[in-house]
């Protein structure tokens, strides 16, 4: 079977009879084999896929009018989205066994639509990492060379799109989870405004900056798969009540951009020259096609990553509190008292780079120390999300790299937590902020690796990020 890339092509085979949907998951289903060694699944929903691919083709055989929006979109789900019945266990040994008690809004409303779920995928612990190796399920490695990491923490997401597994997958974006992976492995990646998705169901990280996002071959499908999911929740109270756009619909671009980029990211110490270039080689193109780039002075880039860390791990140690060997998933058998049932079940139930994080957040929140680290973040988060705000209000877009190095070897930089934390220093403003950013494959390094570029716009500009995301795909991506 040829490979598709889109939803397109592949609805078009479904109404020409060239394709059904049976044959479409068992062809997945037979490149999840074939493609085992790269690790990007924790379960296949084999049955439950092929049962759910009889049911829609019959349905369609009868009156293609009924058939959702996604009817053909065949998806993966990262390991830390609830999905009932199944279990859920954001790589951790904590959850061993853990069976979602309900389905995540995002996740209902993409069944609702008719997509089928193919399986659930690997991914960091607790979505904590930047390489998919903190999982308790091991390394995934990169398709497109297995020496190197695939990226994290939604590793497994962008493996299971770029390996022919799945057509698009689901993936969380707290700091560049979904954005960062997509580059690696040559893909189109969106991570939402804060707010655009319910949460509900998400197993959270940091709740201030957490969002669901898509991982896809091309713009319309991630467009298309976030207008379905995204929405007003009651389930979760920092859901929008903003109306959803049709993105996917609205994709032309034919006006002339602004664009800023930053002079404190493009000339970063950290980055590399071949990325350097071939985003200069874009600005020069755009600027060659009319469109206004200014280079604008962001002296906030180093602030950053130490915010984020004392926020995100603030956030973490009280949101992963839960865990406590009690009511969820995984306990230690052999612990006597109360205090052993928590302290053995933790202990054993959590990497050690979830484990810094707890430490490391609920120092910053300890008393004492509150008001110089978690204090001084706030302010630091709150000074970041002025100045961004001010620059998107002369400007359309805000254009930057998404990693300052290209995907480096698996168990390169394991041993040096600072080294992993700063690889995100593209990405996190947008979580920060809150804005919708995207992730588009840009162009290749000369080791064949790719490279992607990043795209912000206001919050809630999902349309507009879209429609300039699809002309840039289409005019300056190799
Ligand atoms: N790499 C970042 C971290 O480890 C981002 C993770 C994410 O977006 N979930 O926190």
């Amino acid at each position: 079977m040829k490979k598709f890339q889109s939803l397109t092509e592949i609805q078009s085979a479904l109404a020409n009879r060239q394709l059904s949907m049976v044959d479409l998951v068992q062809y997945y289903l037979s490149n999840i084999e074939t493609t085992k060694h790269l690790n990007a699944y924790v379960e296949i929903y084999e049955a439950a896929a092929l049962d759910h691919a009889k049911q829609l083709d019959a349905k369609y055989k009868d009156n293609p009018e009924t058939v959702g929006r996604l009817f053909g979109m065949v998806i993966s789900i990262k390991d830390v989205l609830c999905y009932k019945g199944h279990q859920v266990t954001a790589a951790s040994k904590i959850l061993e066994g853990f069976t979602s008690l309900f389905t995540a809004t995002a996740i209902q409303r993409l069944l609702d639509e008719d997509a089928i779920i193919i399986g659930r995928v690997n991914c960091d612990q607790f979505a904590m990492g930047s390489t998919n190796e903190n999982s308790v399920y091991g390394p995934v490695l990169n398709p497109i060379d297995n020496t190197k990491v695939p990226g994290g923490s939604s590793g497994g997401s962008a493996v299971s799109v770029k390996s022919d597994t799945c057509l698009a997958s689901i993936g969380t974006d707290t700091g560049g989870s979904v954005r960062q992976p997509a580059a690696f492995c040559d893909l189109v990646g969106i991570k939402p405004t804060y707010g655009r998705v319910s949460r509900y169901g998400l197993l959270a990280y940091a709740s201030s900056f957490d969002q669901i996002g898509v991982l896809s071959h091309t713009v319309r499908d991630a467009a298309l798969i976030l207008e379905v999911m995204a929405g007003e929740d009651e389930m979760d109270s920092t859901s929008s009540q903003k109306p959803v756009e049709s993105y996917s619909t609205s994709l032309q671009f034919e006006r002339k951009a602004k664009i800023a980029y930053f002079d404190t990211a493009l000339e970063h110490e950290g980055i590399h020259p071949e990325i350097k270039s071939t985003l200069s080689t874009l600005i020069q193109q755009l600027e060659g096609n009319e469109h206004e780039v200014q280079k604008v002075s962001f002296e906030y880039l180093d602030y950053i990553i130490p915010a984020y860390y004392v926020l995100t791990t603030a956030e973490a140690s009280s949101n992963l509190s839960r865990y406590d060997g009690v009511r969820f998933g995984y306990r230690n058998k052999a612990a006597k008292t109360l205090e052993e049932v928590y302290r053995y079940s933790r202990t054993e139930g959590f990497s050690p780079e979830v484990k810094r994080r707890i430490m490391l957040g609920t120092f910053v929140l300890s008393s004492g120390y509150y008001d110089a680290y978690y204090t001084k973040a706030q302010k630091a988060r709150q000074l970041i999300q002025q100045k961004t705000l001010e620059i998107l209000q002369d400007f359309d877009y805000i254009l930057m790299p998404i990693s300052p190095t290209p995907p480096w070897n698996l168990g390169e930089n394991a041993d040096d937590p600072v080294a992993m934390y700063l690889s995100d220093i593209f990405t996190v403003q947008a979580n920060m902020v809150g804005i919708p950013a995207v992730s588009l494959p840009l162009g290749y390094h000369s080791n064949g690796l790719p490279i992607g570029v990043q795209f912000m716009a206001n919050r809630f500009e999902e349309a507009s990020l879209f429609a300039f995301s699809e002309y840039i795909f289409n005019n300056y991506c190799s």
